[in-house]
């Protein structure tokens, strides 16, 4: 899932950026088997997408990523020698270039958007507010530097998009663990705790990376729906 947010200061703001439109090719048969792509066509891909909000991809002056794994990160490729700033947790890009450098861990990050042609932004710290109403909390535990996106809007209130955090709703709603898929387990609880205050005190809508049923359950809609 990537969100576009139109902002009166700092104008069009990506968060993430989908796996990218040759997902299949680039991650080779065995992860395309386990983690299959499906019911898909090129008017999902995020240009095609944006341009059903009436903005081109090249219009955006920011991209915030909340972790770096293939299928969040992926499109960047569209921001290589584009001189477009890419927020990164400091943390985060440090896992990421030691994963894909080492061969540690393979197969969730890949070399074809860690490269030196995107113009990588460190931020640092447990918050970091970007930009008036969009605040960032490092919420490691999926990955060491994941981040989540806090975005306060006027008319539809507070919604806080998590990335992996969460991967199904029992993560979040009965407070199951990841798994195997939270590199670490106790960070991962902090993290968890962390969230779901934030929710209680702002009332936010919790969105999870990979979770159809929340999404029904919020009646979020896509591109070109629009929330004020
Ligand atoms: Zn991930």
């Amino acid at each position: 899932m990537a969100v576009l947010i139109e902002h009166p200061t700092e104008g069009l703001i990506l968060f993430e950026t989908g796996a990218g439109s040759d997902y299949p090719e680039v991650v080779g048969p065995q992860i395309s088997d386990i983690f299959a792509r499906v019911d898909y066509d090129h008017s999902m891909d995020l240009d095609a997408q944006i341009a059903l909000t009436g903005h081109s991809i090249k219009d955006i002056k920011m991209v915030i990523i909340g972790h770096l794994h293939l299928d969040h990160a992926g499109g960047l490729d569209f921001f290589r020698n584009t001189n477009i700033p890419v927020y990164v947790h400091e943390l985060e890009i440090k896992h990421a270039f030691y994963t894909v450098a080492t061969g540690t861990d393979p197969g969730v990050y890949l070399p074809h958007y860690m490269t030196f042609d995107i113009r990588w932004v460190p931020f640092h710290g447990s918050y970091y507010e970007i930009a008036p109403g969009l605040n960032i909390h490092h919420s490691p535990g999926h990955t060491p530097g994941l981040c989540v996106l806090q975005v306060n809007m006027k008319d539809s209130g507070t919604w806080i998009f998590t990335g992996d955090q969460y991967h199904v709703k029992e993560n979040f709603e009965d407070d199951v663990p990841q798994g195997w898929l939270a590199r670490d387990h106790d960070s991962w609880v902090r993290s968890h705790q962390k969230i779901k205050g934030l929710m209680r005190r702002t009332g936010g809508k919790v969105v999870l990376g990979h979770c159809w049923d929340t999404v029904r359950r919020l009646g979020i809609e896509f591109a070109p729906k629009v929330y004020e």
